[in-house]
């Protein structure tokens, strides 16, 4: 099946009982049993629910896998994937994660024991410069956020395959319409979503995807033991998303292009990244890896003042001003003071995310408006 196809279709049955072409909201917390553990797989609401069932399957199908765990919210995801170290065990990552991804590796699981190695990932050669005997996991974003870098996945997981460490990629900024890292090689994908998936800003996510039996069955654990689970409704809001990623996805990417040429033009801006500029320094792995380039922009304005960042984005009247991303509404934000505002400030400079930076979640209004709410903006 094709993705447009599969977005639609892929894990959906009629409702045994109705027929129900939707998937109903099976909004319950226990199962009636014929017998004590006689039942038809489902015993207790935070271990499983038929509307989570339904979109793990279509999710899996979407990142091509075996399984996929739907989370309550993207970090309770991440949180899952963390908790199969140990203590003493290292992890390398990339220099410029999502804030809050920063944040649970050097506040939470820093005290565990667990040591982080934030590194540049633009040339996946550098992990092999931190691995040792205690590496067990290398965690990855791209394209990164907000400067919109580009790893190379299949660079990476041809490293990972060496050393016989995990290989974890965060999808959340492309979704499975851009790209699919268990095919270029990950053994793990994780996503928010909370932001493309879900698409309708209405739900807070987050989801694994993974084709190892073993790996399931430990995060499976991991996933039921824990407890950050999504209630069937939240479920049934990224099932019905769900079937219009393909037609969202593509529109994004088209208004985003448009948006990005413009700003990369504009006098007062200094820097616009997007990874489909022939000019961005990793394009060619972009092209290589990825359908398209997405919606996601940021740019520094020339004049490196705060005080006119935020005019800009207080000005916008389309875009609103607001953290999260992937909705289909238009939004733009200040990592520093909103987004990655947990990030130390020299840490968070070195990589580019000045107080000057404006990043953009590029929606699918009419690009004639959003062109013209930016010219304004930025007069
Ligand atoms: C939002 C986001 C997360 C966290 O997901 P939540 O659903 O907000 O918990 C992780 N990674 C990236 C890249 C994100 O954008």
């Amino acid at each position: 099946m094709k993705f447009a196809t599969k977005a639609l279709h892929a894990g959906i049955e009629p409702d045994p009982s109705t027929g129900a072409i939707m998937t109903p909201i099976y909004q319950t917390s226990t199962y009636v049993q014929a017998s004590p553990g006689n039942h038809k797989g489902y015993a207790y609401a935070r271990g499983k629910n038929p509307t989570r069932t339904q979109l793990e399957k279509n999710l899996a199908a979407l990142e091509n896998a075996k399984y996929c765990l739907c989370f309550s919210s993207g970090m309770g995801a991440i949180d899952a994937v963390a908790k199969l170290l140990r203590p003493g065990d290292e992890v390398i990552t990339g220099d410029d994660l999502y804030g809050g991804t920063y944040r649970m590796f050097t506040k939470v699981f820093e005290h565990f024991g667990i040591k982080f190695h934030f590194i540049d990932l633009k040339d996946a050669n550098n992990i092999n410069k931190h691995i040792n005997n205690n590496t067990k996991l290398i965690w990855l974003e791209t394209p990164t956020n907000p400067t919109m870098q580009i790893v190379d996945i299949a660079a990476c997981a041809a490293i990972a395959k060496t050393n016989n460490l995990l290989l974890a990629v965060d999808n959340t900024f492309a979704s499975p319409y851009l790209q699919n890292p268990l095919d270029m090689g990950a053994d793990i994908i994780m996503h928010s979503v909370t932001k493309y998936l879900g698409g309708h800003s209405d739900v807070v996510m987050g989801a694994l995807c993974l084709n190892n039996d073993k790996l399931y069955e430990q995060l499976a654990f991991i996933h039921n033991s824990c407890g950050a689970t999504p209630g069937p409704m939240d479920s049934f809001l990224v099932l019905r998303g769900i079937k219009t990623l393909h037609l969202r996805m593509q529109r994004h990417c088209e208004n985003g292009k448009h948006i990005a040429e413009f700003l990369k033009t504009h006098p007062k801006i200094s820097k616009v990244y997007w990874p489909g500029f022939t000019d961005h320094p990793n394009h060619a792995i972009a092209k290589k890896q990825m359908r398209d380039f997405g919606g996601m922009i940021s740019f520094d304005i020339k004049s490196g003042s705060k005080e006119d960042a935020f005019k800009i984005a207080s000005s916008t009247q389309v875009f609103s001003l607001a953290e999260s991303l992937g909705g289909v509404e238009s939004l733009i934000n200040h990592p520093a003071t909103m987004t990655h505002a947990s990030i130390p400030q020299a840490e968070r400079e070195r990589v580019g995310v000045t107080d000057s930076l404006l990043r953009l979640s590029v929606g699918i209004e009419d690009i004639d408006d959003l062109l013209e709410d930016l010219k304004t903006a930025l007069n």
